[in-house]
């Protein structure tokens, strides 16, 4: 008896399991609509395209996250194309973030389709539409990229960064609340100590002339002047009038010094001084200036803080 009635029972325990396991799944797959898949040692796998959202990223997600970004030091994003390699990181990664405005302008195409099946995120995108200035190349509805040169901008970004965490991973929310806060607690020391030390510098000496036009939301944020010989990007070639232009500016408002930048050849600066020089004013390079790309990891520039507190550093040097 005990035998059969075991027998027959058999079929109804495996229904029940059956009816188990699928409502397991079932709950599974509603959670995977909010929660990142996390890589093999549990941690959220991020992919960057610029090294400055790479930086604040392991700032804000600690021990919870693997950070790969894809453009080092010296590398200019605006003509950054995408390898073989790249493509493979950004298959594997959880979560990708981007600056988003067209800084990205050859991986536009690429992240857009991966929009579609992966959590790509823009980190300018809570920047309110009057915060952004117009790109005064191209005109029209297109705004200046270069976002993280005004340090509250780049706490807007960090902000975007904490939320996407959280929501990816909730169980670590307080992580990464609390991570957030501490950095931009030092974001807003180093905005503070942006505009102090550019305020030291005299009235009549506070132009800042560049290889390329970034560091417009730099000039608006602190408070000096900017000129650049190169449009906003620089996919966009200079030509000999914007050479003769930007010399006869030097001359005329006897200007001391000019800055290169890390990611941007300098021989357009160069042809600018050389030219200067031919009409009796000498012009200096007054340091190098980390502008679409930070130093060398390990070193002071190889942070987002770090960048931001050199080029300030250098330039008060150089202009004061
Ligand atoms: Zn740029």
């Amino acid at each position: 008896m005990q035998t059969n009635l075991s027998v027959k029972k058999a079929p109804l325990r495996r229904l029940v399991m059956m009816v188990v396991v699928l409502s397991a799944a079932i709950a599974l797959s509603a959670c995977g609509s909010n929660e990142a898949k996390k890589g093999t040692e549990g941690k959220l796998n991020i992919v960057t395209t610029i090294g400055m959202i790479g930086d604040v990223t392991e700032q804000v997600g600690g021990d919870h996250v693997t950070v790969t970004s894809l453009m080092g030091p010296g590398v200019d994003p605006h003509l950054y194309k995408a390898s073989q390699g790249d493509m493979k990181k950004l298959d594997g990664a959880d979560i990708v973030f981007y600056n988003g405005l067209h800084l990205e302008g050859k991986m536009v195409d690429i992240l857009e389709k991966m929009s579609s099946h992966k959590k790509t995120v823009a980190v300018s995108k809570t920047i309110p539409e009057s915060e952004l200035l117009s790109d005064p190349v191209a005109g029209g509805n297109s705004h200046d990229p270069h976002i993280w040169f005004n340090v509250q901008n780049w706490m807007k970004a960090t902000e975007v960064i904490r939320d996407t965490l959280i929501e990816a991973d909730s169980a670590h929310a307080e992580d990464y609340r609390k991570n957030a806060e501490a950095y931009l607690l030092q974001l807003k020391e180093t905005d503070d100590y942006a505009r102090e030390q550019i305020g030291t510098i005299p009235d009549d000496r506070r132009i800042l002339v560049t290889a390329h036009d970034a560091f417009h939301y730099f000039g608006r944020a602190y408070n000096i002047q900017v000129m650049g010989l190169q449009g906003i990007s620089t996919a966009s070639e200079y030509g000999s009038k914007d050479v003769s232009d930007l010399r006869d500016y030097l001359v005329e408002h006897h200007i001391k010094a000019v800055f290169v930048e890390s990611s941007v050849s300098t021989k357009a600066i160069e042809a600018v001084i050389e030219g200067a020089k031919k009409k009796g004013h000498t012009v200096e390079i007054g340091g190098e200036l980390f502008s679409d790309a930070m130093g060398q990891p390990g070193t002071k520039e190889g942070t987002y803080i770090g960048m931001v507190r050199h080029n300030v550093d250098i330039i008060v040097k150089a202009l004061k």
